[in-house]
């Protein structure tokens, strides 16, 4: 499929997704991206107007390989897909939300990837502006450019003029690029169908019940007893703790049902997200 295709695909299906929330929904989740967005802004900022951290996230960036940048910046856009996870994981009792720990962006990461990105934006905008100039140099012309265009809006309350279907957009935009790093080939993220280990935090968070009695373990083929020794994932699967444990340690799906279970792998937690985007967007 061309690039140009699966892109509308992945904007329609978005799209389909977001008709489905109600409009106080959708002004809470523009609200919690606005802030982002000033957020990102900010660190951009400061990033652009000091010598000494623009040099020391310079230098971090040249210390990781390409694969290590692709991660550094599918974690990030995974951050911007986290913010739905409300609505496509509506809360109940037995499923609360859970955002991988390990999926949070640290500091120093959220340097890196914004510089990353601005780089890539100038680029696109203004291909020579850092061609034959010293990398010395980068952090006073890269400031220039910033303070017309991100520094500018920043202190004009830039975020807080965009209005919700802006900041939207905005979203599908995200989205879209998130999901090239998953399920397509050719593309930076892992093969298609890897397994991956479901997230402690979640594994830990799940609750014990009681069997019932007479409720066979499809693991180990063996009868539930009555008693403490098993658990229910969010699908309302029940299995002996025994036994669930090795297996999510190894993938975070239901041994039944394939239920996704959230995931500390980047790449696999895009591709639980995203399919439950289109999961939503297929109710319509
Ligand atoms: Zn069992
Ligand atoms: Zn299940």
């Amino acid at each position: 499929m061309a690039d140009q295709s699966t892109t509308t695909t992945t904007e329609s299906m978005i799209m389909a997704a977001l008709s489905t929330l109600t409009s106080s929904q959708l002004t809470s989740l523009s609200a919690s991206l606005s802030a982002a967005f000033r957020r990102h802004n900010h660190h951009l900022a400061s990033l652009l107007t000091s010598p000494t951290l623009f040099a020391h996230t310079l230098n971090h960036l040249y210390s990781l390989s390409l694969s290590e940048k692709s991660l550094l910046i599918a974690r990030h856009l995974l951050s911007f897909l986290h913010l739905l996870t409300p609505f496509l994981f509506p809360l109940s009792s037995s499923s609360p939300v859970y955002i991988p720990s390990s999926n949070r962006v640290r500091l120093r990461d959220l340097d890196s990837v914004l510089l990353l990105l601005f780089f890539c934006e100038v680029r696109q905008h203004q291909p020579t502006i850092l061609e034959n100039v010293s990398p010395a140099r980068w952090q006073g012309i890269l400031k220039t450019y910033g303070s017309d265009t991100i520094l500018g809006n920043l202190y004009t309350g830039f975020a807080l003029s965009l209005s919700p279907y802006q900041v939207l957009g905005a979203l599908v935009d995200l989205v879209v690029k998130c999901r090239r790093f998953v399920g397509s080939k050719g593309c930076d993220g892992v093969e298609a169908g890897k397994e991956v280990a479901a997230s402690v935090d979640a594994v830990v968070a799940l609750p014990s019940v009681e069997s019932g009695g007479g409720v066979e373990c499809v693991i180990c083929k063996e009868e539930m007893s009555q008693g403490r020794d098993v658990c229910e994932l969010p699908c309302q699967h029940k299995f002996h703790w025994k036994c669930v444990l090795p297996w999510l340690s190894k993938r975070n799906t239901c041994p039944c049902c394939r239920f996704l279970l959230p995931t500390d792998d980047v790449y696999g937690e895009i591709q639980r997200l995203w399919d439950a985007i289109v999961k939503l967007g297929l109710q319509i």
